[in-house]
């Protein structure tokens, strides 16, 4: 006999924050289990939860063990897990919790911010077919010598596509405290319209670009493997954005979000020596150091001899930049440093800039308009990114959803 469609139902920490709210999520759970569907539940700490977790790690010791640290911010999960089944036994149905070791979902050792490396399947597919919802303890898995690891803050969407991936599940329902993604932030943006369907790549880079509605790396996972994600809320009872292959997308737009982050810093090099080596010379030492550069400017040199290099790094890896530069002065040769940690980046993003010229155009036009200047631009083939004063955010995203005909 073969065995029912399978469908993921992840739910985010704002949908388990209460008893209340993890009642509500088993309902949900089971009217597709009414459907006829086997589910595999994938929950996340009850909000605050996991912050509360890493404040207590960070108030102990600033150089705190990561192991330590996974087997502590792991918990939150396994409470809902375990209350979200609970939940569901009293509506009647056969329902069990799993850690991630129990799976066992294997990931690689880089503890606080792992990587997925396998889901074990086994148990799980023959607890399911014996009619159990599996509730499944998201953000976490197992390294090496059986110690507990977490994939990263907002890891549980990673969890939950891997798993959808791992069970050849017909989706991966993503559901959270919004109904969908947006053109753009509705907060700043009240005329942003909610997206029936976004391209894989698209969302990549929304949510590499600062769009917090999914991990980036579940966007990742799932175009890979090709995973249907809906986003959608928990609280209403309208579909959400189906997040799918940009074939299935029929009415192309030019841009089809705008994304922002506040949490960037701006670093330039004044004066460095315009020779062969020395953009490895900046560079090289930051990617040894871990920190992750954005945006890259360098300068002409007008007279040949020197040039300013300007990059981006995020906010969080700026103290850790500056060491490193700072360290590397002497073989740099740099004159000094400038730097502005009061900056945001705004990005608009479309698979539409593949074949239309003239976007970028429009944004600089856009934002010449509103007298805001652009210190730092980068592209892709989807996206175009600008640097610009924090202050100015809320305007520049505002005009640029209007010019870019967005407003619903
Ligand atoms: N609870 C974890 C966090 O807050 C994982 C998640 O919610 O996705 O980061
Ligand atoms: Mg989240």
């Amino acid at each position: 006999m073969p065995t029912a469609p399978r469908l993921v139902m992840k739910f985010g920490g704002t949908s388990v924050a209460t008893i209340e709210r993890i009642r509500n999520v088993a309902l949900r759970v089971k009217r597709e289990v009414d459907s006829g569907r086997q589910i595999a539940v994938v929950v996340s700490a009850m909000a605050g939860e996991t912050s509360k977790l890493v404040g207590w790690c960070k108030e102990l010791s600033a150089l705190h063990d990561w192991a330590e640290y996974d087997q502590i911010v792991s918990s939150g999960e396994l409470v809902t897990a375990g209350l979200t089944a609970i939940a569901l036994q009293t509506l009647g149905l056969k329902a069990r919790s799993w850690a991630g070791w129990q799976l066992p979902l294997r990931t690689t050792d880089m503890h606080g911010s792992a990587a997925i490396a396998d889901v074990g399947t086994e148990r799980l597919i023959t607890s399911m077919n014996e009619g159990n919802v599996a509730v499944i303890a998201g953000f976490q898995g197992v390294a090496s010598g059986e110690r507990v690891s977490t994939l990263g803050r907002g890891g549980s969407d990673t969890s939950a596509v891997a798993i959808a991936a791992a069970l050849k599940a017909e989706r991966c329902d993503i559901y959270t405290d919004v109904d969908g993604v947006y053109t753009t932030d509705p907060r700043i943006v009240a005329k942003a319209r909610k997206l029936n369907k976004i391209s894989y790549e698209e969302m990549l880079e929304m949510a590499s670009q600062g769009a917090k509605v999914l991990q980036t790396r579940s966007v990742e996972l799932a175009m890979i493997h090709k995973v249907p994600v809906q986003v959608l809320s928990s609280f209403t009872d309208v579909p959400g954005t189906m997040v799918v292959d940009e074939d299935e997308i029929v009415e192309k737009q030019l841009v089809s979000g705008i994304a922002y982050s506040r949490d960037e810093a701006k670093i330039t090099l004044v004066r460095v020596p315009d020779r062969p080596g020395v953009a490895a010379q900046i560079y090289g030492p930051l990617a040894d150091g871990g920190v992750n550069v954005d945006m890259i400017v360098q300068n002409v040199s007008e007279d040949g001899k020197f040039t300013d290099m300007t990059f981006t790094v995020g906010r969080a890896d700026f103290e850790r930049a500056m060491h490193v530069i700072e360290r590397n002065r002497e073989a740099i040769g740099y004159q000094r440093l400038a730097t502005d940690t009061n900056v945001t980046k705004v990005s608009v993003i479309g698979v539409g800039m593949r074949t239309h010229a003239g976007v970028a155009a429009i944004m600089f036009r856009t934002l010449a308009g509103k007298g805001i200047n652009i210190q730092v631009i980068s592209t892709s083939e989807i996206k175009i990114s600008v640097l610009i004063a924090a202050d100015y955010t809320e305007l520049a995203i505002r005009a640029l959803h209007t010019a870019y005909g967005l407003d619903g």
